[in-house]
């Protein structure tokens, strides 16, 4: 059957050493450090790990600039671990989920927080608050190696190189096995998708002009800059 117009291209992740990794889909962690709970007004007492989505063709790669998005007043940074799905599957037992990770990379979470804070007063959905043009920056995607989890190391990010937020992947409330055990409970996953784990404490404003670098320990480092 003929397309009526042709069908958009599949985003694309460079992986290092080679490769393009396509998007499927992105899935993001709320409230996985317990000082950003904080922060955010809530108790981080282990409630279960919940999740919203992005658009794959969200994504915006290292180097790039974007424009300053629309309908915010309060555009927000949140550096995040990305966990990259090279292999699908539902209701993933937590010791086998490791086996269906292809890679990590260095994410943010562009986060429109006007408008998601308005969402969360009226009951309503985040997604304007979150899965707009350009809201999710990925730096190249590092293969994961069995034998190394991805389970400690510096998360930063500086902005015009200012440290604005600096913690340790060791202090995720859900672990990446954690994280893909929930999310496989309520969608079989598939390659291709990718998991923003959530982000730690010092979320912040960045506005025309910024530039973000974002940098998790063993991988390739991100930056973003905001059309002046
Ligand atoms: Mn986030």
């Amino acid at each position: 059957m003929a397309l009526v117009f042709p069908a958009p291209a599949v985003p694309t992740v460079p992986v290092d050493g080679g490769g393009e990794f396509p998007v499927r889909r992105i899935f993001c962690v709320g409230r996985n450090y317990t000082e950003h709970a904080r922060e955010m007004g809530h108790d981080p007492d282990r409630e279960d790990p919940f999740f919203f989505t992005k658009p794959a063709d969200t994504i915006v790669l290292d180097g790039a600039t974007i424009p300053h998005p629309s309908m915010t007043s309060n555009l927000h940074h949140e550096i995040e671990l990305v966990v990259a799905i090279g292999k699908g599957g539902r209701d993933i037992p937590e010791a086998e989920a490791l086996d269906h990770v292809f890679g990590y990379a260095v994410g943010v979470d562009l986060t429109r927080r006007d408008l998601q804070n308005e969402a969360k007063k009226l009951g309503r959905p985040w997604d304007m608050g979150k899965g707009f043009d350009d809201s999710a920056p990925i730096g190249p995607i590092t293969r994961a190696d069995p034998a190394k989890p991805l389970d400690q190391g510096d998360i930063w990010i500086k902005v015009n190189g200012e440290t604005r937020q600096s913690s340790d992947v060791s202090k995720l409330i859900w672990s990446t096995p954690e994280v893909i055990a929930y999310l496989s409970r309520y969608v079989a996953l598939a390659p291709g998708d990718l998991i923003y784990t959530g982000t730690p404490e010092g979320v912040g404003k960045v506005g025309p002009g910024d530039e973000m670098h974002g940098h998790i320990a063993g991988l390739h480092d991100l930056r973003i800059r905001i059309a002046a």
